[in-house]
């Protein structure tokens, strides 16, 4: 029989799923069954290959090493064989490459595995076709339940949507989520982006960057007006939830969507209107620009400004760039501005900041600034500085301010004739304000309405 001195090598395949819980294929049952019929066998085990199968990867790395390690073995030991591999073909396929580098196959619980043999093999053919029909009937059992779960009106898992936790409205995202939807229906996606980023809301993914894709799939899931859908297998229910804003609103807001996005880029429209929100600041004080509300004058014409937030009252009022500027005035300068850049390789340059402090640590200090500053008014309330005291930290906090707009210009790492080229594309495709976002542009908007451009470095 067995006339070698080789030792034998054991081959187990475990999943993750299953291993859980005191499991008769859980690897440690596998191994020490296998021992055991190594031990009836008279086979000494030198060494132990375990494969794991997590969800969809399969690679059997230690399937291959065993096969290369052949030479050193007279044969191997499997657990249980649908631990082969629960799909016939593939089962078929590893025991042939078994038996081609030399080995004897064993399995614990069937014994001998020869392909050779036609009883034997056609034993193994039959078990590989129980074991892969074991493998569906358990899947069709998994979704049969889910689907009964359904149909008794109960989510097939908690539902895990933002403003949802633990399969219920979670206080601290659920006002959030309707905030989202009280402002897409008036706004566009981007300004949208730009405040949960400003005021540091953090996404569903728990990081400081919002997407547009994931704004649209908030907006567009029915969950938030009720209704939980499940759909698989050419089957589809839908079982009402709590919603979080009313089927109107989600109908009324999802229009708006669908209607802005139509509209793109198209005179009349918000993002047609306000193209710098986000992207511009002032020259002087660094703070950001933003646009009144339209003036609808009796022509039907309408009237939009921009201007510099660092005058308004709420803001300290700290800035002397109390100009306002009509919107499509700014736009054409900076058109006229842009097209001059794309022929202009020094401008550029000049334009490239360092890739220094990220935005986000640069509005951190922005925000720790406008606090100091709020301090500061309060100690002149309180009577414990003088009005030219407050006058000087104003002017220590503005230069600050600029500072920490200021860049230096090191080394632009930029491919300049690259980004002229990217900047023409980007203008030919997108809105002024997307395609300002997407060269990296920052636009300063000065006392006198100037314009200059702030590139961001790539790195
Ligand atoms: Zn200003």
């Amino acid at each position: 029989m067995l006339g070698h001195t080789l030792p034998a090598a054991i081959y187990l395949r475990v999943s993750g799923k299953l291993q859980a819980g005191p499991d008769r294929f859980g690897l440690q049952s596998q191994e020490h069954e296998c021992r055991a019929y190594a031990a009836r066998l008279g086979l000494s085990v030198a060494r132990v290959y375990v494969d794991q199968i997590t969800g969809v990867s399969d690679d059997r790395e230690q399937f291959q090493q065993l096969l290369r390690d052949a030479e050193a073995y007279s044969a191997v030991i499997l657990g249980v064989q649908d631990r082969l591999a629960r799909n016939v073909p593939l089962s078929y396929m590893m025991l042939e490459a078994l038996q081609a580098v030399g080995l004897q196959v064993h399995s614990a619980g069937e014994g001998r595995l020869d392909l050779e043999d036609d009883t034997n093999a056609l034993g193994f053919g039959i078990r590989a076709v129980i074991a892969d029909q074991e493998r569906r009937r358990i899947t069709k059992r998994m979704y049969g339940g889910k689907l009964a779960k359904v149909r008794a009106g109960q989510p097939v898992a908690p539902i895990r949507a933002y403003g949802w936790k633990d399969g219920r409205p979670d206080p601290e995202t659920a006002p959030r989520l309707r905030w989202i939807f009280e402002q897409m229906e008036t706004q566009g996606a981007n300004q949208v982006i730009y405040t949960l980023e400003a005021e540091g809301v953090p996404s569903p993914a728990g990081r400081p960057r919002w997407t547009k894709t994931t704004l649209l799939k908030i907006i567009g899931n029915p969950v938030y007006k009720g209704e939980y859908g499940f759909a698989r297998k050419g089957e589809r229910l839908t079982i009402p939830v709590e919603p979080l804003v009313t089927p109107e609103q989600w109908e009324r807001v999802n229009a708006a969507v669908h209607a802005r996005h139509r509209n793109q880029g198209r005179a009349g429209t918000q993002a047609h209107i306000y193209q710098l929100q986000g992207v511009a600041r002032c020259g002087r004080c660094g703070s950001v620009i933003t646009s009144t509300g339209v003036q609808q004058l009796k022509s039907g014409e309408k009237l939009r400004y921009y201007y510099c937030r660092g005058t308004l009252r709420i803001e300290g009022a700290h800035c002397e760039h109390r100009t306002y500027y009509r919107i499509e005035d700014v736009h054409a300068v900076i058109e006229d501005a842009l097209t001059a850049l794309a022929q202009d390789d020094r401008a550029v340059m000049q334009a490239v900041q360092a890739p220094a402090p990220t935005p986000r640590t640069q509005d951190g200090a922005l925000a720790r600034l406008d606090a100091e500053w709020d301090r500061w008014k309060g100690a002149l309330r309180a009577g414990a500085i003088t009005p030219e005291e407050l006058a000087t930290e104003r002017r220590r906090i503005d230069a600050t301010r600029a500072r920490l707009l200021e860049v230096p210009a090191a080394a632009p790492a930029l491919d300049v004739k690259a980004w002229q080229a990217a900047l023409l594309e980007q203008r030919a495709n997108l809105p002024l304000g997307q395609a300002l976002r997407a060269a990296g542009i920052t636009v300063l908007l000065d006392v006198g309405g100037a314009v200059t451009f702030k590139i961001r470095g790539s790195g």
